[in-house]
């Protein structure tokens, strides 16, 4: 990443635009491969590995008209093909180009309900821009067209500008749909059953909404106020919230339909619970699982030091286990909490890396060390029983495993000492079995998901499911493809009993 100001790439934005603009609907495909692709302004690395700001600036109106106007227009569109969600994505960048940004909004609308969530933190090089012809010609998939910088450009627009427009409510039916969870699955189910005049109820363990989005995702990559602005969204809508509700335990989920006379729930319970390592010295003072870590930092408010009720102690030296996105929002979460050091350390190289390219850049540029090719064998603690070093092992790359990755194998008698203080496990999440253990009826499979037909319809009959619940750990566009899916199946089918009830009163 270069480092140009936001000052800088506005300015270069600018003299593009007069560049280009005249011929904004007559360039060739070779001219706009030709247009600079546009960075994405940030704070600077050395001042915000010391606050929670968000990290990425967003795109000034310039730059996102030059970068929208990189786009072909392509019939073949592979951008919409990779879209888990399918958006119509050169027809929101060309209203982009063209200044037509309540359009670009109405267009991305139709498919995705968050696009200021997903705008920052769908893995796009993954998806929409993995095979955008753009990046293909230019052989290099950070030059395809930003798609994921731009849907942000809209949404922030459209809530800077006020626009934000609450859905249209179709009369009151009658019928009641239980949404248990609130992350990005059970919002969207909110939203959509709500939409079709359903009395929507949100049951949510936390005393807050929006799951990972909250508690796991740091402010410094998706702030709260987002979050806030679609949650405000439901509350005008008329959706009901109860929230430090634990289902499974405050009430049974059958319990909501049998005597609460739900007619329909959705469970988007999610993937919380926390692996370790199963190596010695875990239950040591100072080792946390990343969900505990993230969710004292960011739900708890554990950085606002003088007056958290759960503030973490002071750490010096920290070790990160794993390497993926939790890790290095749990890296990244360490630094801004006053770490001197924080070490990721990973048993495979960079190359195998889940995280996201552009979190693993930010994470060097914040000064995260990346101990690669090691592991912790066990943790060592002091009289007291709190963590006071860990004993490391060596690897080297063997043969690629099932995953296609190649396998990590250990270097005998490699062992060697990592002085910390605090280790933070983040090598993955499983589901919680709370809900299945109180509901025998619903199948689940052996890692606890739970089973679900094409249209999200679980082995018990008006109970639904979707998102990580389902999937296992997985992303926010996939959860909110799954919640849009079950909120189909469920307005369909109470839109069916209605019908039958009108026909057998006539
Ligand atoms: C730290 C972290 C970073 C991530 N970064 C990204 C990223 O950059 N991009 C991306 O696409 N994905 C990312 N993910 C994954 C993504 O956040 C999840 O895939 C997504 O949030 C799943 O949505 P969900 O609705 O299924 O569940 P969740 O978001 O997990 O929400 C489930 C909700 O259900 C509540 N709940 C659980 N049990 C009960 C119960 N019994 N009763 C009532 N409520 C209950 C929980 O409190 C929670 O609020 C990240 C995950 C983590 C942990
Ligand atoms: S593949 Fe790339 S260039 Fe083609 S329409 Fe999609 S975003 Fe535009």
């Amino acid at each position: 990443m270069s480092h140009h100001t936001h000052e800088q790439l506005a300015e270069e934005a600018k003299k593009l635009i007069a560049e280009y603009l005249y011929k904004i609907d007559d360039m060739k495909a070779k001219e706009r491969t030709k247009i600079p692709p546009q960075e994405m302004p940030a704070q600077d690395p050395e001042i915000r590995s010391h606050n929670l700001d968000e990290v990425a600036l967003g795109y000034t109106m310039e730059q996102a008209r030059i970068e929208a106007m990189r786009c072909l227009q392509c019939v073949k569109k592979s951008c919409v093909d990779d879209c888990p969600v399918k958006i119509d994505i050169p027809r929101f960048i060309n209203h982009v180009a063209h200044e037509e940004y309540d359009q670009a909004v109405g267009v991305i609308k139709e498919a995705s309900l968050l696009p200021a969530i997903c705008g920052r933190v769908c893995p796009q090089e993954t998806q929409c821009q993995a095979n955008c012809t753009v990046g293909k010609a230019l052989k290099d998939v950070d030059k395809s067209v930003a798609i994921g910088r731009l849907e942000r450009f809209v949404a922030d627009w459209e809530r800077a500008t006020g626009k934000i427009a609450i859905p249209e409510i179709k009369p009151e039916t009658g019928k009641k749909v239980a949404v248990v969870g609130s992350g990005p699955a059970g919002l969207v189910v909110a939203a959509d059953c709500r939409r079709e005049g359903h009395h929507v109820t949100i049951f949510e363990a936390f005393h807050k909404l929006g799951g990972v989005l909250r508690y796991g995702i740091p402010e410094f990559r998706l702030p709260n106020d987002i979050i806030d602005k679609e949650i405000d969204v439901l509350k005008a809508m008329d959706v009901e919230i109860k929230t430090n509700f634990v289902v499974g335990r405050t009430r049974k989920l059958t319990d909501l339909m049998d005597k609460d006379g739900y007619h329909a729930i959705f469970v988007g319970t999610g993937a919380g619970l926390p692996m370790f390592m199963g190596i010695e010295g875990e239950n040591l003072v100072g080792v946390f699982s990343a969900n505990e870590y993230l969710t004292r930092a960011n739900l708890m408010r554990a950085f606002d030091k003088g007056h958290a009720d759960t503030p973490i102690y002071q750490s010096k030296n920290v070790a990160v286990l794993g390497g993926g996105n939790v890790a290095m929002d749990s890296a990244r979460m360490a630094k801004r909490l006053g770490a001197e050091n924080v070490y990721v350390v990973y048993r495979r190289t960079e190359v195998e890396m889940p995280a996201r390219k552009e979190e693993v850049a930010h994470a060097k540029e914040e000064g995260i060390q990346f101990s690669f090719l090691q592991n912790a064998k066990k943790i060592l603690g002091n009289d007291k029983g709190r963590v006071k070093e860990m004993q490391c092992v060596r690897y080297e790359l063997g043969e690629p495993d099932a995953s296609g990755r190649r396998r990590p194998v250990l270097i005998p008698n490699s062992e060697f000492i990592l002085n910390v203080d605090t280790v933070i496990v983040a090598i993955g999440n499983g589901s919680n079995p709370l809900i299945s253990q109180t509901t025998p009826l619903l199948n689940v499979n052996k890692w606890g998901n739970i089973i679900v037909d094409e249209t999200q319809k679980t082995s018990v009959n008006r109970i639904f499911a979707g998102g990580d619940i389902v999937l296992g750990a997985a992303t926010v566009i996939l959860a909110m493809g799954e919640g849009r899916r079950a909120a189909a199946a469920i307005n369909k089918m109470l839109a069916e009993e209605i019908e039958k009830e009108k026909t057998a009163m006539n």
